[in-house]
């Protein structure tokens, strides 16, 4: 039996709300299941406003719309992470400053992004890697001191703290995922804005609502709805809400199981310390949500084998990210600040291990008892 990568989260009441929704007299965005979704959020992190995208990617464009990123603007991050990441800001003719990460946790060193700071630097975005969190205190004093924007994308990062406030509720904008690699899905595809600073928020639903101020005029605030900003269509099918429903109530559910498999892992597979092979890093003050599993290995090639010989056992293990800087896009649109010390060599050193909501013991034992054999 074929251990895939990743499966679907599906927790049973999915069917029953797409149902409900496709029996209201609306589908379209903004419905009864997205002002639900969005109430858990605002509830949960204390925003001020929570904003449904068709996906991660739409949420961080918002964000860089609403931070006024301007061309010739520059935006610090870090280099090991998604193309949407970057792209949200250089779609609005931003310059991307790459800094080097920790080898810990794979997060941006925040030590490292003071250096990285120039006149035309507007914000800094953090990507809380796997789901633990970046060292918001000291990245939050600096981003005060500069008068610099925080984005976090916090993708992978639903139901993680940090010093036990929740990510996604740190910076003025943070962006989530519902993409079915993630932790809660909205039916393969979906995001959500968290706005945590009450003067974006009228903003935020104009852009949302294509540049109009419809959502007022729902309110009843206007008396007919007109054209007054940029934006787009930003906003999520009902059906997808419904999905995404079903599954915030299973969110601490889905959590519990995946950290259950998660330890599992890490206690099975940390005799491989001695071996050099490295478990992930989780500081005390951080909770995260059993994103990823990985191992860092000697290097590529080792990592090369390793893929190969758990594809012959019929095991999918993943690298995840070519550094952006490297990449051709990358090398048009941004720079990398520093020292390259950790980006490279780290990510080429990672690889994941399968790991879904309900995952069977058998599964785990099946990955656990080849990932042995290949050390052996
Ligand atoms: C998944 C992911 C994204 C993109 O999410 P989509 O919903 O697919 O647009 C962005 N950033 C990070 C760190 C991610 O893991």
């Amino acid at each position: 039996m074929f251990i895939p990568f990743n499966k679907p989260p599906v927790t049973g009441n999915e069917l029953l709300f797409i149902n409900e929704a496709i029996q209201s007299p609306q589908l379209s965005g903004n419905g009864p299941f997205s002002k639900k979704c969005e109430a858990w959020f605002e509830n949960h992190l204390k925003s001020e406003r929570a904003l449904l995208t068709p996906s991660c990617t739409h949420s961080l464009e918002m964000a860089a719309i609403l931070a006024d990123i301007q061309p010739g603007d520059e935006v610090i991050m870090p280099s090991y992470t998604f193309v949407s990441t970057a792209n949200a800001f250089v779609l609005r003719g931003a310059t991307i400053v790459f800094v080097d990460i920790r080898p810990d946790t794979m997060n941006i060193d925040e030590t490292l992004i003071e250096d990285a700071i120039t006149p035309k630097t507007k914000a800094i975005v953090v990507v809380h890697y796997g789901g633990v969190g970046c060292e918001m205190d000291s990245i939050m004093s600096i981003a005060q001191k500069h008068n610099l924007f925080v984005i976090e994308d916090a993708a992978q990062a639903l139901g993680c703290t940090y010093n036990g406030k929740l990510l996604g509720s740190f910076g003025t904008f943070s962006a989530y995922s519902f993409h079915e690699t993630k932790n809660c899905s909205s039916g393969g595809e979906g995001g959500l804005l968290a706005v945590n600073d009450k003067r974006f928020v009228e903003r935020a639903d104009i852009i949302r609502e294509k540049g109009t101020n419809r959502a007022n005029f729902f309110k009843g605030l206007v008396d007919k709805y007109t054209w007054v900003d940029i934006g787009s269509s930003y906003l999520p099918s009902e059906l997808q809400s419904a999905y995404l429903w079903a599954q915030l109530q299973m969110e601490e559910s889905i959590r519990n199981k995946r950290l259950e498999t998660w330890n599992v892992y890490y206690n099975s597979l940390s005799v491989l310390k001695e071996k050099g092979v490295q478990l992930p890093e989780i500081p005390n003050h951080t909770r995260h949500n059993a994103h990823i599993f990985y191992l860092k290995l000697k290097n590529i090639e080792e990592r090369t084998r390793f893929i190969q010989f758990l594809a012959k056992k019929d095991i999918m293990a993943v690298f995840h990210y070519v550094p952006l800087h490297s990449s051709p896009a990358g090398k048009l649109h941004g720079r990398f600040h520093g020292n390259d010390q950790w980006t490279t060599v780290e990510s080429e050193r990672l690889v994941r291990l399968p790991l879904y909501y309900n995952m069977e013991n058998t599964e785990t034992e099946r990955v656990i008892d080849a990932v042995l054999e290949f050390f052996a």
